[in-house]
């Protein structure tokens, strides 16, 4: 037997229960802790029973609980490195300067040199030369750091990467660090691992984070697939998700809404992008000119609620479900952000 609770779906957080009889896995944990417990709770899925929690990507609304919600339960986090060290580096507090402000400490510095070269040039004519050559490469090392991203004040994101690695307990003040976990197992994309009963394969999806994936969860001749925050369908995961029982596909917007909506054109495109969301007539193709018709549930997901409404997603995707009369069987719903989803059980 397998079970799926979808607790919440959507850009303001995602979060999934798949279990077996003996194994209990949280996908995602894209809420605040409590709000998470209340929802386990609401739905029956008894979160002090969860033995892993496995991250898709490090966007907020797929971890935003998840410090917390794994010290507090203190169970392993199945992540990549990447996705893992894209984490910590965002919850690690940086000492950031603005550009100007470089400008003006750059300023300072070299009339302190100028000052300096003065009084040598004095004493040995020649030296100007010397200095800038000195300023010219330091400049560019300066450049070369702002361009990684962080200036970590006092502890290196790679020390919490490290501690949560290890198997010795580290030093409190490692602990103490929202980014700190209890224990943490790395996967990478493309290869198969366990969680106790069941068999995890790890898709590789087109999104614009460190390294997202999807999942294809098996155990007892049954598969369960989550497949959301992707641009587009690629070769791996329409290869993947065959053979699925259930089918957690992504169907976040309506183009035409998208284009009039609110957001940014800058967020539109990335949203459009080949690295942003599938939108309800990408899913509704794939449904309708290459899905197996195995899965007995697919369920929408990651609807947005600036750019979908539910009933064109389920329309789009009956649409193309309507042109297969094998697919009649299959049960289209649709995930929520607001409240968990009746469990599935297979
Ligand atoms: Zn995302
Ligand atoms: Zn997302």
């Amino acid at each position: 037997m397998m079970r799926m609770t979808v607790l919440a779906s959507g850009s303001k957080g995602n979060s999934t229960v798949v279990s077996t009889s003996r194994t209990r896995v949280l996908v995602d944990a894209g809420m605040s802790c409590r709000e998470l417990m209340r929802r386990m709770a609401a739905a029956g899925e008894d979160a002090s029973t969860l033995d892993a929690i496995l991250i898709t990507h490090e966007h907020q609304d797929h971890v935003a609980g998840l410090g917390v919600l794994a010290r507090k339960l203190k169970i392993p986090v199945y992540i990549t490195e990447p996705t893992h060290r894209a984490w910590v580096r965002m919850l690690t507090p940086r000492t950031t300067m603005t550009y100007a402000q470089w400008l003006d400490q750059r300023q300072q510095e070299r009339e302190a040199a100028a000052a300096e070269l003065a009084t040598r040039e004095a004493m040995a004519p020649g030296a100007g030369d010397v200095i800038e050559q000195i300023f010219a490469e330091s400049d560019a090392e300066i450049v070369q750091e702002a361009q990684a991203d962080s200036i970590p004040a006092g502890i290196e994101p790679e020390q919490v990467v490290a501690a949560s690695e290890s198997a010795t307990p580290p030093a409190k003040d490692l602990t103490a660090l929202p980014s700190y976990l209890p224990a943490v197992e790395h996967f990478s994309a493309g290869l198969r691992f366990c969680i106790g009963d069941i068999e995890i394969d790890p898709l590789t999806i087109p999104h614009d984070a460190a390294d997202p994936c999807g999942f294809v969860f098996s155990a007892d001749g049954l598969r369960i697939a989550i497949a959301t925050d992707l641009g587009y369908m690629p070769q791996n995961v329409k290869q993947a998700i065959r053979r699925c029982d259930v089918l957690m596909l992504e169907s976040n917007h309506d183009l035409e809404m998208l284009r009039d909506g609110p957001y940014p054109w800058s967020v539109k495109q990335r949203v459009m992008s080949r690295v942003g969301h599938l939108s309800n007539d990408a899913a509704a193709q794939f449904l309708e000119e290459e899905y197996d018709g195995a899965a007995a549930h697919i369920i929408l997901a990651h609807l947005s609620e600036s750019n979908n409404l539910p009933s064109l997603a389920r329309l789009a995707a009956e649409h193309a479900l309507a042109r297969h009369m094998t697919l009649l069987g299959n049960k289209l719903s649709l995930a929520s952000q607001s409240e968990p989803m009746q469990p599935i059980l297979l």
